[in-house]
């Protein structure tokens, strides 16, 4: 049975020339997790980079802007829920509480300072465990996941190409202070200016291996990827976002406080990666309302099916990009039973039964079923009613 899928590219429009700088929000949305506590008083001005709030396993909440600190706001989040949010009003100086030198060779951290850092920055592997405990029992090897499954979705392959050094220096460190034989940075086979660049930097790192792999969808989940390479119990995949999110931290001693959000999709004439601070709110980059009267704006992934209800979003980090497509693409008819949805199922489920709890639990909510179902039926999302 093919487990592997490869999804069609007929509604790419077009590659994104180059990240757009969108640093300038007015207001910034920080979630609240419900343990976190919150440092300061409202109308306390704060520089950049501040704790502004600690949760109950000391992850701190940093400001990515200076500026006053208005208070607690509901707003909308990935999920379309409303959620409690920090708000900090921009005051544009950029003023900071230190200027430390950049630290030139990353491979000179301790084990002890590296791994505390890791734990400030709450950085998961694939399997959703802590990285600071999984790293310290000795695995052999990393996998750095640099896959995405949304093929309009650029964010790793400019990361990859702007923050090469960076990326290549902290996985090489990681290899040398926890003794790891080697590393893989998994790319797809298809992202050919990735691979041409990185092959011919990586000779001067020896135990990092670009380990290329087949473009199928939604190879990127821990679930598909760790049958699909073998994985055991001891390798670990780390995700590109957090090695970048690690090496600025050790290089520069400082907390990364923007990201990468694709904005594209087969209307958008003219594809985007802004690089924004983090809790921005995007109806600062677009006309969300003016856009939602003609078009459809799926979060992330348009597989997944998850589209944008509210009149608002927070871009914070599970938010990496907004796929637009036209209304209603295509309308569902009733289930002709083919069992198309059982076969591509990456992960062996019957979507058909994922109204049952332990189906439900194990689906990956990847949105395949439902792609490759012949008669349109968003089986994953259960909106509509399969008739036997
Ligand atoms: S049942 Fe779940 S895991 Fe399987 S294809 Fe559908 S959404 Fe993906
Ligand atoms: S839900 Fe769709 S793919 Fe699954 S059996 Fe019915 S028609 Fe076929």
């Amino acid at each position: 049975m093919n487990k592997y899928i490869n999804i069609s590219k007929n509604f790419l429009k077009k590659r994104p020339q180059d990240i757009t700088l969108k640093l300038d929000s007015e207001f910034i949305y920080l979630p609240l997790s419900t343990t976190s506590k919150i440092l300061f008083n409202p109308g306390k001005v704060l520089k950049k980079e501040t704790i502004i709030a600690m949760n109950s396993t000391n992850i701190p909440l940093i400001t990515p802007v200076s500026g006053v600190f208005l208070g607690i706001k509901e707003m909308p989040n990935y999920e379309n829920k409303n959620i409690k949010t920090l708000v900090i009003k921009n005051n544009y100086k950029e003023e900071t509480n230190k200027k430390i030198a950049s630290k030139r060779n990353l491979s000179k951290y301790s084990k002890e300072v590296i791994l505390l850092i890791i734990q400030r920055l709450n950085i998961k592997t694939n399997k959703d465990k802590n990285l600071f405990q999984e790293i310290d029992r000795e695995p052999k090897k990393i996998y750095i996941n640099a896959l995405c499954d949304e093929v309009n979705n650029y964010n790793n392959e400019f990361r990859l190409l702007h923050n090469k050094d960076l990326i290549l220096e902290t996985i090489s460190a990681l290899n040398t202070i926890f003794n790891l034989e080697e590393s893989d940075l998994l790319i797809k086979d298809t992202s050919s200016e990735v691979i041409s660049v990185y092959k011919e930097f990586l000779g001067s790192f020896p135990n990092i291996n670009l380990h290329l792999i087949k473009d199928v969808y939604p190879i990127s989940r821990y679930e598909v990827l760790s049958k699909y390479l073998l994985l055991n119990n001891k390798d670990l995949v780390i995700n590109l976002e957090d090695i970048y999110k690690l090496g600025y931290a050790l290089k520069r001693q400082r907390f990364v406080t923007e990201k990468l959000l694709t904005i594209s999709g087969p209307v958008v004439l003219d594809p985007h990666i802004y690089e924004l601070k983090i809790g921005t709110k995007l109806s600062e980059i677009l006309n969300i309302n003016e856009i939602k009267e003609k078009y459809d704006i799926w979060i992330n992934n348009y597989l997944e099916q998850n589209k944008l209800l509210m009149d608002d979003l927070i871009i914070d980090d599970n938010v990496n990009a907004l796929i637009i497509t036209d209304k209603n693409l295509s309308l569902p008819k009733p289930c002709n039973n083919c069992g198309i949805c059982y076969t591509s199922c990456p992960i062996g489920l019957n979507p058909k039964k994922l109204d049952q709890k332990e189906i439900n639990e194990k689906c990956l909510k990847c949105g395949l079923c439902s792609y490759m179902c012949p008669c349109n039926i968003l089986i994953h999302k259960k909106e509509v009613e399969i008739h036997e």
